[in-house]
């Protein structure tokens, strides 16, 4: 699978989406990893497609909920069921945004 760096802007921010290797320091041993500090988005680059784009919402949903500040309120609040929470909200945004890439059009009259 081929797969490239990229930017994106959460809350006018621009963060870095780098794809590495699985035995990269900054994944410490998980899929992806999302380091509030750089801005920066990491996925492991060797996994299946389907697996790629789960853990790169989760990361991202990771980052827009950093990006709402009340992250750490949110984190706290839900204990154990944190990282599932992200799991799924990561799920949503990933459904809205390839079902619905249209959206996009809806409002940028550029
Ligand atoms: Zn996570």
């Amino acid at each position: 699978m081929t797969t490239n760096n990229l930017k994106i802007n959460i809350n006018n921010i621009e963060w870095d989406i780098k794809y590495v290797p699985e035995n990269s320091d900054v994944l410490d041993g998980c899929r992806g990893m999302c380091c509030y500090r750089t801005s920066t988005i990491y996925v492991t680059n060797n996994l299946k497609p389907s697996e790629t784009a789960r853990a790169l919402f989760h990361e991202i949903a990771h980052a827009v909920l950093a990006e709402t500040d009340y992250g750490i309120e949110i984190k706290e609040a839900l204990g154990n069921n944190y990282e599932k929470f992200i799991t799924l909200l990561g799920d949503r945004i990933k459904d809205v945004c390839i079902e619905y890439p249209i959206l996009e059009k809806s409002y940028d009259n550029k």
